[in-house]
Formats: C-alpha cells, structure tokens, sequence
C-alpha cells in the first residue's frame, strides 16, 4: 500500500516536472497576470455610429436597463460603446465613380440624435464610448473593391450597399471589416504609418467634437492590427487596447484571419505601454446566446481572479422592435442574474479595469497567497496549451481538486474584498 503510494506520488512529481519543462513560459504568465478580488462584469458592444434614429432609440432604451441595474457599492451597469465614427456618403461616392472616398460623420446634424443618446448615456455613467475606427474599413481597400479589377459580383454587391442611406459596416464581407490592413487585395498588406496616423487625428477630431475628449480605450476591428496601430493610438491619448486574448496582423488569401502572431493576457503592455484587456466571452442573442452562458462564463472567470467582458454588437439591438426587446430583455436577465449569484459583483468601465491591472497596489486586486494560488491552478486547468500532457497524466484533475479544495476551504474574505 506505502509502494502504490510512494508510485502515485512519483507519477504525479515527474508529471508536474513534465508540465513545467514543457509549459513553464504559460505557468509564468499565469502567475504574474493580475488577480482580482471579486468579480467584475463589464458589457463591451461594438459598432454604434452614425445610423437611422430608430438607433437612438435602442440606445436609450439600453441605458434606461443599465441604469436600472446597480452594484453593491451603488454603480450601474455599464456598456461600452466602440464607436465607428461615420458611413459613407453613397450617393457621392457612386456620383463620383467610385475614385473618392467621401464620408458623413456622427457630428453631422442628421445623427443628432444618436450623438445625444450617446452623450446622455455617457454622462450619467451607463456608456463608456471607445475608439473603434472613423470607419469600420480601410476606405481605400473598399475603393480598391469598387474598381473595374475587382471581382464584378463583388464590385455589384457593394454598389449596392452604398446606395443604402446608412449602409451598416455588419453588412460588408468579413475581410474588408478589418480596418487596419488594406485588404482592398489578398492577402492584405499593411498600411503606411503615415496613413495610420494621419486617420487617427481624423477619428481623434470627431470623437473629440461628440464627446468633449477622446476616449482612453481602442477596439481593433476584427481584432487585426499591428505596432503600428498602437504606437499611433498611443499618440492620440489610448492607453488600453481590448483583444481577445490574441492578436492578427493580416487576412490571408481566402480573406480569412491569418494565424494569430502572439497570446495576450491580462494587463500585459504593447507599443507605447498600452494595456491590454481580454474579452473572450461572446453574448449575442440574435445568434441564440443566453444569459445562462453569461452566468456560466461569469462563475469561471470569477475563480480564475479574472474581469468578465461580454462581447456583444450593435447588430443585436437595431432589428426590429421586437427583437430588439428580446436582446435588451437577455441582457437585463443575465446582469440581474449576476447581481443575485455574486452580491459582491462590481460594475465597471474597461477604462477603469485598466487602471486596476496597472495599479499593484489598487484594492480590487487580490493580495492573499490562498486565494492568488487558486485562481492560477483555475487559470493553468484552463489553458489550451498544457490541455494534453494534463489531460494524460491525470494531472488535470488534481490541480482542479487541489483548486476546488482551496476555494472551499478559503471561507474568509480577502481583507481587501470589502473595499473594492
Ligand atoms: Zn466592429
């Protein structure tokens, strides 16, 4: 009996061994990513700009919901807007042969009243607007799209959009929607620092005019972009980029996203000290999301000392009224969801998460050895990478008892929790 347990025990040193000779860069960066001290959950949606005004009816019935919704410290929920800040101007486009790309922005007095709702949801705390392109594609790649080389079913289709009083961005194919390569032809190539650059201040000038200054976070499109892109947007005042956890540089030849070219965690800093966030968890109901998922992602987050960033879009909140209703009415379910299964649940910008992964010494960070080990077996039982050799040697499962164990026994709050 001593034998089979010295061997088990053998077993499991040389299998942790294994992991740490294989995987000791993940085990590291697990470690050393920011532990929070209680949960937070954070609505990030993309895509809101210049629109019909029924958009800004969805938009006021959203905040009317966030307000609704209040934390243990008092704070409503909050949505973050990545805002795409014009369309295009169709007619003139079309009038011009397609050789000039002409836009209307949100500060042009059609959109008056989407930019209201906007900045009455900022104002009271329910919206975070954020920088998510002038548009929501390179708009020489989409002229390039238009020209008489390109593909003619193609070319027709977008005609076609442009005609439209707002074209939406959603409706353009899905390479094109990534604003920061030029995929005007495949695979894309990227663009000048010049011409990243020169559109920053553009974007930086009518985010300015709409919100009174420019915001500190950026949504790349499609999660595609470079160095480049954020030593530009570092020079326009962002100091945090949201990705999901891995960054693309191009779209390939099918148009698809390339491989991604490196693994992003929490808190960790690119060009000009950005900070980045993850948002990896998706919620949209058009697309059948529930708010069970968004307790389920909620729970596992919570325990890996992780934010919870909901990714949703526009798409969900502008059809009809009644599916509107139905997305805005999963949303009010799962927020209130969350309120009842963690009465310690903080609500919160991706601005203020930020400055909580750089502040070491901020109180929503977690400072007891118990609960910071448990949240990093939580993190490791997580990770693609080491999922096999845990998976084999049976590894897996210890460190998520020994995790469990942990979080059951670690009955006393963090002394730290009841401040943040
Ligand atoms: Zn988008």
């Amino acid at each position: 009996m001593h034998t089979l347990f010295l061997l088990i025990l053998a077993w499991f040193a040389a299998s942790a061994g294994l992991l740490a000779v294989l995987h000791w860069r993940t085990l590291l960066a697990s470690w050393r990513e920011p532990v929070l001290a209680c949960p937070v959950l954070i609505v990030e949606s993309d895509d809101w700009g210049p629109g019909p005004s029924e958009d800004a009816a969805a938009l006021q019935e959203l905040a009317r919901v966030l307000e609704s919704l209040r934390d243990e410290g008092g704070r409503c929920a909050v949505m973050t807007l990545g805002v795409v800040s014009s369309v295009p101007d169709g007619q003139a486009i079309l009038a011009g042969g397609c050789s000039t790309y002409l836009r209307r922005t949100l500060a042009d007095s059609a959109f008056m009243a989407i930019r209201e709702a906007m900045q009455a949801g900022a104002a009271r705390g329910v919206f975070a607007p954020q920088w998510h392109g002038l548009e929501h594609f390179w708009p020489d790649s989409l002229l390039a799209c238009l020209g008489e080389r390109a593909d003619p079913a193609q070319r027709q289709a977008l005609r076609d959009w442009l005609q439209a009083d707002c074209p939406r961005s959603e409706d353009l194919p899905s390479a094109l929607q990534s604003r920061w390569v030029d995929a005007g032809r495949l695979p894309s190539t990227p663009l000048t620092p010049s011409a990243v650059a020169l559109a920053m201040r553009e974007e930086a000038a009518v985010l300015r005019y709409v919100f009174g200054a420019v915001p500190e976070v950026a949504v790349p499109n499609t999660f595609v972009w470079g160095d480049a892109i954020e030593r530009a947007w570092a020079a326009c005042g962002v100091s945090c980029v949201v990705t999901p956890g891995s960054r693309y540089e191009e779209r390939d030849a099918t148009g698809g996203l390339a491989s991604p070219t490196r693994r992003i965690r929490n808190g960790d800093r690119g060009r000009g000290d950005v900070c980045y966030v993850v948002r990896d968890v998706y919620f949209e109901p058009l697309r059948g999301h529930r708010a069970e998922h968004v307790w389920q992602a909620l729970e596992a987050k919570t325990a890996q000392g992780r934010a919870t960033l909901l990714e949703t879009h526009r798409s969900n909140f502008i059809g009809p009224s009644e599916m509107r209703d139905a997305a805005i009415g999963e949303l009010e379910r799962a927020l209130r969801g969350a309120l009842t299964d963690h009465h310690d649940l903080r609500f919160m910008s991706t601005a203020e998460l930020a400055q909580i992964l750089r502040d070491a010494e901020s109180p929503f960070r977690e400072r007891d050895l118990r609960r910071r080990v448990e949240a990093w077996l939580r993190r490791v039982a997580a990770e693609a990478g080491p999922a096999r050799i845990l998976k084999i040697t049976g590894l897996g499962s210890v460190i998520r008892t020994v995790g469990n164990f942990l979080g059951g026994v670690n009955f006393r709050r963090s002394r730290y929790q009841a401040d943040c």
